[in-house]
């Protein structure tokens, strides 16, 4: 009897174990016709596979379109579920917005069923020359996306600001400077007023400046697209919010990091103190991976900035 109960027992955590790491995959509505994915704030893992980032779903009187592809076949067909689960209608087009794993490595999956693939040209320029360094760090973290195949844009966007009209809904693709990867867009819908930053937004949890990411261009893109009157947030990662939290959880972040570390640089600091100064920023603290990236973000920063001098 004992041993019945302990196995059952043992079931029962198994269980649980195993609903705390399952990943509901669906889209919750933003406004009429749009729609949106958003991913955990956790890293990639074979349970989310790579889907740990925000993806749009924008219905329109062609078909689908989405705003970014997931990180490769896998995921793709989680994306292709989650849309037709709401209408059931083709995806005629996807439009990257970045260059990290999660935004379009699903292309491939995509063009093959026929979607005609967006991105600004700087965009496909990072896509390009980071895609085999793309796939060394993902794939160890989600085996499922091995095999994933390179495919970039059909539609190589060249301006700034270029206008999309698809199935009648027009759409506006902005660069406004390099951020978290060089060549980050943003998707404008500007009869709804909904923004997709990407990575140029994160909320709820800590940003990540990467070797590559400018975090002063960043800073600059990021007021260049503040003026967008845009009243629905959907950021790169954490929940679909507006223009109070983002200026709460990233601008207000970017600007500080830029201001201290230019003024430490300035003085020649060395990034050791650069870093002690400023290790205690309490307004973001209660962000998600704070502690693992804020002295990151720190150094990188100021190395950068004092390298420039
Ligand atoms: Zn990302």
């Amino acid at each position: 009897m004992l041993k019945k109960l302990t196995t059952l027992f043992m079931a029962g955590l198994a269980l649980i174990a195993l609903n705390s790491y399952a990943v509901e995959f669906k889209a919750q509505k933003v406004a009429d016709n749009i729609y949106a994915y958003v991913g955990p704030l956790t890293d990639r893992t074979p349970e989310n596979l790579g889907l740990n980032n925000n993806i749009g779903f924008i219905d329109t009187a062609d078909g689908w379109v989405l705003v970014d592809s997931g990180a490769g076949d896998a995921a793709a067909k989680k994306l292709e579920a989650i849309a037709k689960g709401i209408k059931d209608q083709p995806i005629v087009a996807v439009i990257n917005i970045g260059s990290q794993d999660h935004r379009w490595l699903g292309n491939d999956y995509f063009s093959k069923q026929g979607a005609k693939i967006y991105a600004f040209k700087k965009s496909v320029k990072t896509q390009t020359a980071m895609f085999n360094q793309l796939l060394d760090r993902l794939v160890p973290k989600v085996p499922a996306l091995k095999g994933v195949k390179m495919k970039t844009a059909d539609v190589v966007l060249e301006q700034t600001s270029n206008t999309i009209t698809i199935g009648g809904v027009e759409m506006q693709l902005n660069y406004y400077g390099d951020a978290h990867f060089p060549g980050d867009s943003v998707l404008w819908l500007p009869k709804q007023k909904v923004l997709f930053t990407g990575d140029i937004v994160y909320l709820d949890r800590m940003l990540g400046v990467h070797p590559w990411s400018n975090t002063v261009t960043w800073n600059d893109a990021y007021q260049a697209m503040r003026k967008l009157p845009a009243e629905y947030i959907v950021p790169g990662h954490g929940k679909v919010s507006d223009w109070k939290q983002a200026d709460a959880e990233t601008g207000n972040y970017l600007q500080k990091l830029v201001k201290n570390l230019k003024a430490a640089a300035e003085d020649f600091a060395g990034v050791d103190s650069a870093v002690a100064d400023n290790a205690d920023w309490p307004e973001f603290s209660h962000l998600e991976h704070y502690d693992s990236w804020h002295k990151q973000n720190l150094s990188r920063t100021y190395l950068k900035l004092e390298s420039s001098m």
